[in-house]
Order: C-alpha cells, then structure tokens, then sequence
C-alpha cells in the first residue's frame, strides 16, 4: 500500500511536501535528502509533484518523480489545464509503468496567456477526471482540491456543492486552498463531518514573508489581506532575521492547529532544503508539547498574529465576511425570469415526452442532419438562436438542464460541474466578469434546486464533438458509460 494511502486509511497524521519538478540537480539532491529523512517531526512525509505551475518548461510531475530513487510513495498532481481526456488517460498509463498509484486531480488557475476574448482554451474538470480516474483506476488513492477562503455566500456555497460531486466522483481525500484563516479551516472541516461518508482532508500551508505575501496577492483563491500585508512588513522592518523566525513560528503552529482540528496532514510547500525541514520540525516540537487543545491553540495563533503597533490582523477581506449557514442572496428578477422562460421553453421542446418535443426530437434526427451542409446549417441555427439567449458556443452536447440554463461555456474555462478556487468575492479568476456559478448558485437557490449542483456530476466534452449542432444527440437513447 502506498505511504499516503496508508496513513490516511490509519489515521495517522501526515505530510505531503509540494515539489515543483524542475531541472535543477541541486535542488534534485536538496530534495533527495529530505527525502530520506521521511518524515517531519515523526509524521510520515511524501513528495507531491506539482503540474503545470509557473512557466511551461517545468518539468512534468511524471519526470519529476522520476528524477527520485524511490519514486513510488510520490503524490502526482494532475491540472485539467489545456488537457483533455486522453492526456488523463496517458499520464494514467505512464503511472502504471511506473507503479505510481496515487494522483491529485485538478482544474487548474488561469493558463499563462489564456485570454478569454482571444483562442479558447478548454479544461478537463476535476469532476470528470475523478470519474475518469476512478473508472480506469478502481484501487488508487484519488484526491481533490477545496478552496473554502470564500467570503461571499454564493462563491462558498458553490465550493462546497461542487466538493460534493467530489466525493461522489470518487475522490479519497480532498487538499485544501493554501489559506491563513483558521475559522475556515474549522468551516471546512465542520462541512466535511456532516458528509454522508467523511473523508480525510490536507490542508496546504507555507511559511508567508512579506515578499511571498506579495507574491501570493496575485494568486487566484489565496486571500491575503492588507492587514496581513501590513504586519508582515512591519516584522520585515525589525530585521530579516526577526519576520523569518516569526513566519516559521506560525508555519509550525498553523500544521500543530490543523492536527488538533482533525486534519488528516498538512500539504507544505516551500521547503526546499534539509535545513529548513529540521529548522520546521524543532518549531514544531517546542509548540506541540506545550499544546493540548485547540484553545490553547487559538490563543496562540492569535498571538503570533499581534505585533506592538500593528493593527489587528483580519483575515477576511475588509468588505465581506460570509460564513457558512448564512443565507441572504437570492437570484435577480433578471436571473428568475431568465430562469422561467428557458426551462418552460426546454419543457416544451427538450422533454421528450409532449407532443411538441417528440415531433421536433423526431425532425431533428432525419439521417440527412448528420453530415454535409445539412449538419453545417443544423449547427448554424442552433448557434444563431442560442449564442443570444444564453451565449451557446455549440459544444456539441447541452447541458443547459444541468446548469440551471447557464451556459457552461461562458465560463473562460468551460467548467459545469462548479466554479474553480480562483474567485475572489465573486469575481471569476479572469477578472472581467462575475463567476457564472456564482449566478447559478442564486438561481439554483432560488428555484430549490440546489441538490442539482451537489449531486449531477456532468461529464466532459470531447474535444471531437465540439462546434456542432447538440440537437440530434439530445434525442439518442443516453450513452451510460461511466465518466461519459
Ligand atoms: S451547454 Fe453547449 S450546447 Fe448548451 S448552450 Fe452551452 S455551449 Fe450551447
């Protein structure tokens, strides 16, 4: 069995070390001798390979794992960015030969020059990558990602609705968002207790100076506040020596904090060295014996957060502060209309079952629309009459009836199973518009149908069928092989 798997399925606290792989000897034998250590203050400790972050000659996580002597216990991440089903489908075929088992499946932030006006870029979801995954993988240990640092209802509510369809997708274990607010932290962990089955739950953190504070600001899903920024520098001004010791203080405390909130094990990233393995784990252990409870823990990090001078450390943007189990919104009249008229339209034509529906179900699978001008012109009206209505990009296969009426395509990505980490207080990751699950999330409330975006697990798009008319598919009897 393998390491995490393992000490997940004993409960034992555990840590996962994020490596972005690179070509770089140096930190290669950096990380090799951390590794031989194999654990950080006597918790298990595993390397995890990053995909796809930062500029594209990364390596890829399968080459970074390569590069170990041992690369068996290694966590591999995969990022839908730009990817389709078939690169899912290689990078699990290179993990067999590999005996690699264990694989973190995510949409992926924002693709290095993805301009939503300009090329679409299209990405394989975390939720039918789960199924994918699952499918061809029944025995691997499979996780996936939960942003809760949300501060609006809609962006947390819908979090956690798509986390849902996490679980169900097949996902062992879920990674949380890097994030510094311990009340959510403790939300999270709240939502997962109240799941049907429970799983283990990670939580990323790293030491934050004020210069990766900066850096993180830019990060789509991290919140990092002004008032953060604001002690940080302050600590910086005492000297260097000062604000490191302080961020390794809090780095220790923040993985004692989530041990003793019932976390699963802490996904730590940037250690790079032995040293600063050893220097954490001598944090750790002069915290943790002094510490027994999660109020002694409270205070403490309370503390650490505190500087004579300063003022109060927030950690909630200074604008909105949503909990879970608050619940004002509710969707526009814009929203609600929209909402009535598509799906009385819909019902009228799409149910299969009036008389309307069966004679337009009947008309659009004549043989003749399958291929030629005929599929070209089927193809040109759909587009003609939905792009206005809902902004239909004709992929080839609706799922309006799964999305409240809003088309997933008019999410950058083309993500319809739920929003991805990167919004900020309802914005999408791209910064030009309001996240569409943000909307759906009203919308869904407001009609009563929020089950829908925690239990219908939409299945992706071949990259074959897209730019065609979705008519004639709609009225085929349903393809039910899982994950399609
Ligand atoms: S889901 Fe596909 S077919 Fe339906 S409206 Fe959106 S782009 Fe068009």
């Amino acid at each position: 069995m393998s390491s995490l798997k393992k000490a997940l399925s004993e409960g034992r606290f555990v840590c996962v070390l994020e490596v972005v792989p690179q070509q770089s000897p140096s930190r290669l034998a950096a990380l090799e001798q951390i590794l031989q250590r194999g654990q950080l203050a006597g918790w298990p400790l595993l390397p995890a390979f990053a995909d796809r972050v930062g500029v594209h000659s990364d390596l890829s996580p399968l080459e970074g794992a390569g590069g170990l002597g041992n690369p068996a216990s290694s966590l591999l991440h995969f990022s839908g960015k730009d990817r389709e089903r078939a690169d899912l489908l290689l990078q699990i075929e290179s993990m067999k030969a590999r005996g690699l088992k264990q694989l973190l499946l995510l949409s992926g932030d924002r693709l290095p020059g993805h301009h939503p006006d300009q090329a679409p870029v299209r990405y394989l979801e975390s939720v039918p990558a789960l199924q994918i995954a699952r499918e061809h993988c029944p025995d691997w240990l499979l996780g996936a990602a939960l942003n809760p640092f949300k501060y609006r209802e809609e962006e947390g509510g819908a979090q956690y609705l798509k986390a849902q369809k996490k679980l169900l997708a097949g996902a062992d274990f879920l990674t949380l968002q890097l994030g510094f607010d311990a009340s959510k932290h403790r939300e999270a962990q709240t939502w997962m207790r109240a799941q049907v089955s429970m799983k283990p739950m990670l939580a990323c953190v790293m030491t934050l100076t004020d210069r990766r504070a900066a850096a993180l600001q830019a990060v789509p899903g991290v919140v990092i506040t002004e008032s953060m920024r604001e002690l940080l520098y302050k600590e910086q001004q005492v000297s260097q020596a000062y604000a490191s010791a302080r961020s390794l203080e809090r780095l220790a405390l923040q993985i004692v904090g989530l041990q003793l909130m019932g976390y699963a094990g802490a996904h730590v990233s940037g250690v790079h060295t032995l040293e600063e393995l050893l220097s954490l784990e001598q944090a750790i252990a002069e915290l943790r014996d002094g510490m027994t409870s999660l109020t002694d823990w409270a205070e403490r990090w309370r503390a650490s957060w505190q500087m004579p001078g300063a003022r109060e450390v927030c950690f909630a943007p200074e604008t909105d502060a949503w909990e879970m189990g608050q619940s004002d919104v509710t969707a526009t009249r814009r929203e609600r209309l929209q909402h009535t008229l598509l799906s009385a339209v819909h019902g009228q034509f799409f149910s299969r079952t009036g008389w309307l529906s069966k004679a337009f179900g009947w008309s659009v699978t004549r043989p003749i629309w399958k291929a030629g001008v005929a599929a070209d012109a089927l193809h040109a009206v759909e587009r003609t009459v939905k792009r206005p209505l809902v902004g239909c990009d004709t992929c080839g296969r609706c799922r309006l009836q799964d999305t409240l009426y809003v088309c997933p395509e008019t999410c950058p990505k083309g993500l319809a199973n739920g929003p991805c980490g990167g919004t900020r207080l309802n914005r999408c990751e791209f910064g030009d518009r309001e996240c569409v699950h943000s909307v759906k999330y009203r919308i869904a409330k407001s009609a009563n149908q929020l089950p829908v975006l925690a239990q219908t697990l939409i299945p992706c798009i071949e990259a074959e069928k897209r730019h065609r008319s979705s008519w004639p598919e709609w009225f085929e009897p349903e393809d039910t092989t899982p994950g399609r």
